[in-house]
């Protein structure tokens, strides 16, 4: 193998950089050329290509976004888009390709595979929804930042004795709102996953002021309902006022963890590792510390399921 691309899709993700300067420096290591493909499946139509040396990831590691930049292609999931994808690859002399993204990412990686491209995918979502993975890059900064932002809101929420909802990302699935919520010792964690009533809700802040708590925090999963709302339906219920926080996008930036750096380097490198071996059409995931890799097409019928274990304890430390 002479050739191989590396682009990142979706969604960007802390630790993207990461990744992709180890798949540059462990392929030329390798005496293999690396080109970065910009915007995703949108430059691999568009034929928006640049070779990377180990000089072009220099100073990127600690960064968050993504160098290549990331973006959404309908175009690519046409015939025609995928005929032109593989066209400009073959033309380019690429002979294996490391996708960078998330379930979609994926898909398309899988089409391009199943069109005679060597594809190995990174997990990288700030989400970590998806299955055969226990993290995928992006995740722990996310988690870090939601903690970050809540440590400063418990400071007034505690001197204004207040019930502070905060929403955090995650429109299918709670991962965020659960690691985050747990690490904060959020009194109520709200994940689309599992079912809540207003009515619970409320007797829990209740029976913590009772005790002598000074503040309430909520930590909600945006697909779990809208913040506000429920901030309206507990001032009714209990009259206390309510105050709602959406951290949105600046969960998704910032410098990545350590813990982000080390697994987006170690899934870069493990790629590359894959593609000169022969191995295509694979996600590389890490499971209880380990890399493991697993078929494409198994991810798309699986789903990641939520940390029941985790998800208990943080009902018994809120008691
Ligand atoms: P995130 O989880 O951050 O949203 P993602 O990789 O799931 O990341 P998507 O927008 O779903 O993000 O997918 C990124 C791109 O992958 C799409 O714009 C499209 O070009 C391609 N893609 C998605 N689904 C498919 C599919 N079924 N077949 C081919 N390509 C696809």
């Amino acid at each position: 193998m002479k050739r191989i691309g590396v682009l990142t899709s979706g969604g960007d993700a802390p630790g993207m950089n990461a990744a992709i300067r180890a798949v540059v420096r462990s392929a030329i290591y390798n005496g293999v050329e690396v080109y970065g493909i910009r915007k995703g499946y949108a430059g691999l139509l568009a034929g928006d290509f640049i070779e990377m040396s180990l000089g072009s990831v220099g100073d990127i590691i600690h960064r968050g976004g993504t160098i290549l930049r990331t973006a959404r292609s309908e175009e690519f999931k046409t015939k025609e888009g995928m005929e032109k994808a593989v066209n400009n690859i073959k033309q380019l002399g690429i002979e294996g390709l490391v996708v960078i993204g998330g379930d979609g990412s994926f898909r398309g990686a899988a089409e391009l595979a199943n069109r005679g491209i060597p594809t190995i995918g990174i997990p990288g979502t700030i989400d970590n929804d998806i299955p055969f993975t226990d993290y995928s890059i992006g995740f722990d900064t996310a988690v870090n930042t939601v903690v970050e932002a809540v440590n400063k809101i418990r400071d007034t929420a505690t001197s204004h004795e207040r019930t502070f909802i905060i929403e955090v990302m995650g429109r299918e699935s709670g991962h965020i709102a659960l690691y985050s919520g747990v690490a904060c010792g959020a009194e109520t964690i709200l994940v689309p996953e599992k079912p809540y009533t207003i009515k619970n809700v409320c007797d829990k802040i209740m029976s913590g002021y009772k005790r002598g708590k000074l503040h309430s925090i909520i930590i909600l999963a945006e697909g779990a309902g809208n913040a506000f709302e429920i901030g309206q339906k507990i001032k009714e219920v209990i009259g206390l006022e309510t105050r709602v926080i959406v951290l949105g996008h600046l969960q998704r930036g910032g410098t990545p963890t350590a813990f982000d750096r080390i697994l987006a380097s170690q899934m870069g490198g493990k790629a590359v590792e894959l593609l000169l071996n022969g191995v295509s059409n694979k996600m590389i995931g890490w499971v209880k510390g380990e890399l493991i890799v697993t078929d494409l097409e198994k991810i798309f019928s699986a789903q990641k399921p939520l940390n029941e274990e985790l998800y208990n304890l943080a009902s018994v430390l809120a008691i």
